[in-house]
């Protein structure tokens, strides 16, 4: 029988639920277990692919094209769990599903409410990736305990144990245990109030993860575990990790959090191995090359808005024992101060994906100069929409090529729209989404980076290549590395004369992992450390007398 963990957190949000939930899935995986993952979120959003990057951060693409929570990145990042649409429940997709049964008439002329009708569909969703082959799966509940959106996702979960039994069901909740500075201690109470919370709606935490910047003493301990009411084994502590996030899952080992989870749920789990991720962290804390690479976008102020992005950059840093500083500049500041001043220092330039016109022209202009001044550069998806306009402007000498996204009656329309999207009125989930496959062409770039000619990358753009300008684009130098396989659509293309220059239209970022670089970002780095090489090669041939 599949066994159920669900994890809630409390006190503040950003208290790193994802990746916590990750964690467990990593070490769980790791004992020989079949996990599932999935996150319901309270918001009405049906999909987080209608969101601001400023609300939400990145959105997150799986195989199949669903548009999903960040913290699903970090659940394949860590895990082998499959992700599929079934992963990720938001309230707005549950109360659709619910009213559209009611409209077929399927409640045969009942009430319909949050309690059972609402609870029920909850409880349906987290039901449906229990499986024979699955021995767990790890629901996190999105927001914070007292929210008012949260609490069918609450009653639901606690009403979850009563349909399979409480030795089936583990309810891990994270919280905050703050160090106030004034009073030189760490304070528990705002871990009572919230598991107090928590007990008022009859959820009786099983575990309690203590997210904490100094170590909690045994006597905080004995504090939290009997105001709590948990056993004192069961309050895990979950130090701030200031060098890396891959830190986490090690750190909730030493803490024997795999240990209480196996034993209270009776699993029948293996030894734990974690030697390939000691090393990818020993890896991390002894680089031979320090990079600056920069990350050209419209959000570069956030954070969240290209996680998946900042990570493959890690991954291929890992991969190359190269360390990796990531500058995030925002496009517009290029289009204030210039290119040459932003961006002259750094060993790879990155346009990310986006969407709209503010900036657009900096992350031309910034692609110019990586172009001129043979700096790789990697484009992703608007990235590469903006590596075409700048090569029509600038090489092809078609002046205001644009993409009619940004420019409706452009003369040259070097990226448009494909006739099926143009009677398309609906912004959510209408773009090109998902999985789709490429072939390479096997002398590019990229078949080099990939070692294969046919690729399966997912996608998430309204926009492509416009045909009509692959010849001229030909002539002038470009290469036309990728498509689908028909030929009809564009999907890599590469400068063949410049050290390191591809651009793709899907978003590689999704697929990369920590012990797996990406290849095209292995690819780049891989550039960008040859650059670095030989910039001080020449640096020290100044220097010599
Ligand atoms: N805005 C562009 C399009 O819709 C690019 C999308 C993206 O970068 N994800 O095609």
């Amino acid at each position: 029988m599949t066994k159920h963990i669900f994890v809630t957190g409390g006190v503040v949000s950003s208290l790193g639920k994802g990746l916590t939930s990750a964690s467990i899935g990593m070490l769980l995986e790791r004992r020989g277990l079949r996990v599932r993952m999935q996150k319901l979120d309270p918001y009405i959003n049906v999909d987080p692919g209608t969101m601001s990057p400023y609300q939400h951060g990145e959105v997150y693409v799986l195989d199949d094209g669903s548009e999903t929570d960040l913290d699903l990145g970090h659940y394949e990042r860590f895990t082998n769990s499959p992700l599929t649409r079934d992963s990720n429940y938001t309230t707005g997709q549950i109360y659709l599903s619910v009213i559209n049964k009611e409209r077929r008439g399927d409640y045969l002329g009942k009430t319909v409410q949050v309690i059972p009708h609402i609870t029920n569909e909850i409880k349906s969703v987290i039901q449906k990736l229990a499986a024979d082959n699955v021995d767990v799966v790890i629901t996190e509940i999105g927001g914070t305990v007292g929210d008012i959106e949260s609490q069918p996702f609450l009653e639901a979960i606690r009403q979850f144990s009563l349909d399979i039994g409480k030795e089936n069901c583990l309810y891990i909740h994270l919280t905050l245990v703050p160090y106030l500075k004034a009073a030189g201690e760490l304070k528990t109470k705002p871990t009572q109030h919230s598991v107090g919370q928590l007990r008022q709606i009859g959820i009786q935490p099983d575990i309690l993860i203590c997210r904490t910047e100094r170590s909690i003493s045994r006597e905080d301990r004995e504090k939290i575990a009997l105001f709590c009411n948990v056993p004192k084994d069961a309050v895990i502590e979950e130090k701030d990790k200031d060098f890396s996030i891959y830190e986490v899952p090690l750190s909730l080992m030493d803490n024997k959090l795999d240990e209480l989870i196996v034993r209270r749920l009776g699993l029948a789990a293996g030894q734990l191995d974690m030697d390939d991720w000691r090393d990818l962290l020993h890896k991390l804390r002894n680089p031979d090359h320090e990079l600056g690479i920069a990350v050209v976008g419209k959000y570069a102020e956030h954070r969240d808005a290209y996680k998946s992005i900042y990570e493959a950059l890690d991954h291929a840093g890992i991969a190359h024992r190269a360390q990796i500083r990531i500058q995030r500049i925002q496009s517009e500041e290029v289009e204030r101060d210039g290119p040459e001043r932003l961006l002259a220092g750094y060993d790879g330039l990155l346009v990310p994906g986006g969407f709209g016109e503010r900036g657009i022209e900096g992350k031309v202009e910034a692609i110019r100069f990586a172009r001129e001044r043979g700096i790789p550069f990697f484009g992703i998806c608007l990235g590469m929409q903006c590596a075409a306009v700048e090569f029509a402007r600038n090489v092809v000498g078609l002046a205001g090529a644009h993409s009619t996204e940004i420019c409706k009656d452009t003369p040259h329309p070097v990226i448009c729209l494909l006739d099926e999207q143009k009677a398309i009125t609906d912004k959510g989930g209408t773009m090109r989404l998902g999985a789709q496959e490429a072939v390479l062409a096997a002398d590019s770039r990229a078949a080099e980076a990939y070692r294969r000619t046919r690729i399966f990358e997912r996608h998430r753009h309204r926009y492509e290549f416009n045909n009509v300008y692959r010849n001229q684009f030909v002539a002038h130098g470009m290469c036309f590395a990728g498509t689908s396989p028909d030929g009809s659509l564009v999907e890599v293309i590469e400068l063949p004369a410049h050290p390191w220059f591809v651009a793709v239209q899907f978003h590689p970022e999704f697929k990369s992992k920590p012990t797996a670089a990406h290849p095209l970002f292995a690819g780049f780095i891989g550039a960008a450390v040859a650059r670095h090489a030989s910039r001080s090669e020449r640096s020290r041939e100044v220097e010599m007398p």
